[in-house]
């Protein structure tokens, strides 16, 4: 494989991709399935990660971060993914809940939870999916009342990742009044601590071999403070979208870095493996085109991630490039961990060669953590300037 990186690196980047593959390439592919498989978390890879300053990377110095750049962050999960460990939880974490709090929330509270979430001892989930709203948030339900100087939340979210293991909840909920001539009340953040009273969780059962797990998450009458409110009342979606850039683009070099992975894996497999006449298979056209292929689309993907994060860091709109960005990446990292699989013959479904067990991860991240349909529908709305269609 060509060790040059095909993006555009400073001696820095390239420093830090470098430290973090060393990192995680002591856990390993095996370190991953083998915490998935036994429902444990990653407990001493995270706290590595956390250790080394990589999971805080780009959140401010002032609380524990490094000072970096969400450019930054996307190397580390990249090359984490890259290593064989494609951890959900550091595009729930630092990524979007990290960016939000370093954005929009007090002093006191990114004392609290900010300090934790960049040394890598505080977890934090993300909940905004619902049973009745999925991709349309507009419709979301669960809802915060006033009650004293805090609140009371009640609703139910879906597909809440990490749950078990968090110590807090970044929950996007109803709140305040609505404005004049609407119907629904304007949305609010919350950080809402897992042992809170009148919380609960179940577990959704999902194919994925993945050391995070689902859940089904419900808010009874949750009593909360006032300090848990992220920010102002009501200014929850503009809080939001600060962190849904963050969260394509991480998610996107979950995907980047699967790539990387099975094309090394198959490379070093289509060199090895000769069936025929004493010819490594790699050197059949059939076998070497589709990797090459396969190559030149994760290429393109890592150059768009790259320029999304660089635009997000210079503060530019980075909507267009996120969206492209998670898109492109989730197709190709189909396309490259499918024909690796095809290259390992019937052993790219033995669990041994460690990628039939990356599948369904890869195929989770064409829906989510927003759908190829989404991601179409604002590539057609906002940069084709078609009509609205929902
Ligand atoms: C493994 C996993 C982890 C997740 N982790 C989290 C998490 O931590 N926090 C969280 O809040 N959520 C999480 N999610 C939820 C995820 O973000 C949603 O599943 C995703 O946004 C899609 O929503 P939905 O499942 O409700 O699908 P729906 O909204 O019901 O959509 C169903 C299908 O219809 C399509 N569709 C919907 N509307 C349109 C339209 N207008 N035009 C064209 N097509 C449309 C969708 O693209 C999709 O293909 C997770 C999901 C999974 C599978």
């Amino acid at each position: 494989m060509n060790k040059t990186s095909i993006v555009p690196e400073t001696d820095e980047r390239a420093a830090l991709r470098e430290a973090v593959t060393g990192l995680v390439g002591r856990y390993g592919h095996d370190y991953f399935v083998a915490r998935a498989r036994a429902h444990e978390e990653p407990t001493a890879l995270w706290k590595d990660l956390g250790a080394g300053g990589f999971l805080g990377v780009h959140l401010p110095e002032r609380y524990g971060g490094g000072g970096g750049t969400l450019g930054d962050l996307s190397v580390v999960v990249e090359a984490a993914s890259a290593a064989g460990c494609p951890l959900l939880m550091t595009v729930i974490s630092p990524a979007i809940c990290g960016t939000i709090l370093a954005r929009h929330a007090s002093e006191e509270m990114n004392r609290r939870w900010l300090t934790g979430i960049a040394d890598g001892s505080t977890k934090m989930a993300f909940a905004i999916t619902e049973p009745d709203a999925g991709s349309n948030s507009h419709e979301i339900t669960t809802t915060a009342h006033r009650d004293g100087d805090g609140w009371r939340l009640s609703g139910t979210k879906y597909w809440t990742s990490g749950v078990d293991e968090a110590d807090a909840i970044l929950v996007v909920a109803r709140s305040g009044t609505a404005e004049a001539g609407r119907t629904r009340r304007p949305l609010s953040l919350f950080v809402v601590p897992t042992d809170s009273p009148g919380l609960t969780w179940q577990p959704i059962e999902a194919a994925l071999v993945q050391p995070e797990h689902q859940f089904t998450v419900w808010f009874d009458d949750v009593p909360l403070g006032p300090e848990a409110l992220i920010g102002d009342d009501g200014n929850g979606l503009r809080q939001v979208f600060s962190g849904l850039n963050p969260e394509r683009i991480t998610a996107a070099s979950i995907s980047n870095g699967i790539s990387r992975y099975a094309l090394d894996k198959a490379a070093a497999y289509a060199t090895q493996r000769t069936v025929w006449k004493g010819v490594p298979i790699g050197a059949h056209q059939g076998v070497a085109h589709p990797l090459a292929e396969a190559y030149i689309g994760v290429a393109q993907a890592r150059l768009m991630t790259a320029r999304a994060a660089e635009l997000f860091d210079a503060g530019a709109d980075a909507a267009e490039a996120s969206n492209i960005a998670k898109f492109a990446a989730a197709d190709a990292s189909l396309r490259a961990l499918d024909q690796a699989m095809q290259t390992h013959g019937g052993n790219g479904l033995a669990l041994e060669y460690g990628l039939a067990d990356l599948w369904f991860l890869a195929r989770m991240l064409k829906t989510a953590p927003v759908s190829r349909e989404m991601v179409l529908n604002f590539v057609a709305q906002h940069s084709l300037g078609l009509p609205s269609s929902y």
